[in-house]
């Protein structure tokens, strides 16, 4: 790979390993382990693994590598290591990093197992967590101690769209000698700048935007060669957590379109956004992409963009949002995200349901809201989908 290229051409051929054949596809190489033509080679390798060398699929192999190297490539990392799924990315992240005795702080606004871990998981291994409002850089600056080995926050939080400051938590952490973890899912590997505005590690579910189509599961831990060699790895391919051939495969594919396909769909969220904001059935249009939106500069500054999803609130609370999802004929109700079809996710009585309702209060989680992941369909089919639902 040439460093000059860009990132739509990184997208596109970085990480590529050729067989003998020449293939212009990547292969997928469907094997868990690899053959070595003497004792003595067997040997060599478990003693010190080559640039091009495998042992065993847990630990690495062709397919997935070349996923690894592209998605690296793209991000601005060293390296990564490509997990079976982004919630394994989010706990092998924390879990190599982490021991006993050890305090972090996080962010309270949280996808529901990355609070579980959080809250039930390293609390349980002697880990102390401290929870702040994520958007508030002084709760952050408070609770950040001598003693943080990390700091951990999704950049864009679910499902209601508000922004954190990497750049502000990077530089608050890196202070007192913290290192800063940051779930980038909802901002997208497109529209990300994470690792130059301070992150240090950088967590995506390959389930959303990298596949895109809603295939498969997946999830990568970007950081320095040696963050990922010598801390993540020995965890990761010792656990079990890793990614199958076939998926990285998956993903690679899907990173080829990320770039084409957020961007359309970042297109439709602000354009859907700006049409809707003012409709008479909505109490709230939430998109950082409108000037509305409490954190529109930031949101310009750090990801150049308002995103792939919106969040509405249905006036008349969950009688009027399920009037509202049950007429849509475009958008599915479902909860994935990021995929190519629109989907639409009530998070008060799906995602969210089991949140105590005082923290649903202060998320600002009601039954009439409801979040859009937008697709590739027609902006304008959309639209009309959505108006014609809103006045059933
Ligand atoms: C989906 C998601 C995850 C978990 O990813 P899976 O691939 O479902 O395991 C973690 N964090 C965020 C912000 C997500 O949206």
């Amino acid at each position: 790979m040439s460093k000059d290229w860009q990132k739509a051409t990184r997208a596109v051929h970085a990480g590529t390993r050729r067989s003998q054949y020449g293939e212009v596809s990547e292969a997928i190489f469907m094997t868990q382990g690899f053959v070595y033509d003497t004792a003595e080679a067997a040997e060599a390798r478990f003693e010190a693994l080559g640039e091009d060398e495998f042992i065993y699929a847990r630990y690495g192999n062709p397919t997935v590598a070349m996923f690894e190297e592209r998605i690296a490539a793209l991000e601005g990392t060293e390296d990564a290591f490509a997990t079976a799924s982004g919630m394994a990315a989010v706990n092998g992240a924390l879990m190599s990093l982490l021991k006993a005795g050890y305090h972090i702080v996080s962010s309270r606004a949280l996808f529901g197992s990355c609070l579980y871990i959080a809250e039930e998981i390293l609390p349980r291994f002697g880990v102390e967590v401290s929870f702040v409002d994520g958007t508030d850089l002084a709760q952050w600056e408070a609770a950040i101690r001598k003693d943080t080995r990390a700091v951990f926050f999704e950049s864009l939080s679910n499902p209601t769209l508000e922004l954190i400051d990497i750049e502000g938590v990077a530089r608050l952490a890196h202070a007192k000698g913290a290192l800063c973890i940051v779930d980038n899912v909802f901002a997208t590997p497109v529209h990300s700048n994470a690792v130059a505005q301070g992150a240090d590690i950088v967590i995506y579910s390959a389930t959303k935007h990298i596949d895109g189509q809603g295939r498969a599961l997946g999830g990568v831990i970007l950081g320095s060669r040696k963050m990922i060699r010598k801390t993540v790895e020995p965890y990761m391919k010792h656990t079990g957590g890793s990614m199958s051939p076939f998926n990285a495969w998956i993903m690679l594919k899907g990173l080829e379109t990320m770039n084409l396909r957020v961007r359309a769909q970042s297109a439709t969220a602000l354009h859907l956004a700006q049409a809707l904001q003012d409709h008479a059935k909505l109490s709230r249009v939430i998109y950082p992409g409108l000037d509305s939106h409490a954190q529109h500069d930031l949101a310009m500054r750090q990801m150049g963009d308002g995103g792939t999803l919106l969040a509405i609130e249905v006036k008349g609370g969950r009688e009027g949002a399920y009037r509202f999802l049950n007429a849509c004929e475009v958008g599915l109700i479902s909860n994935n995200l990021g995929d190519a079809k629109t989907i639409l996710t009530p998070p008060y009585s799906t995602t969210h349901q089991r949140l105590p309702q005082d923290q649903k209060d202060a998320l600002g989680i009601t039954p009439g809201l409801v979040r859009i992941s937008v697709g590739l369909e027609d902006a304008t089919d959309l639209l009309t989908d959505f108006t014609k639902a809103l006045s059933t």
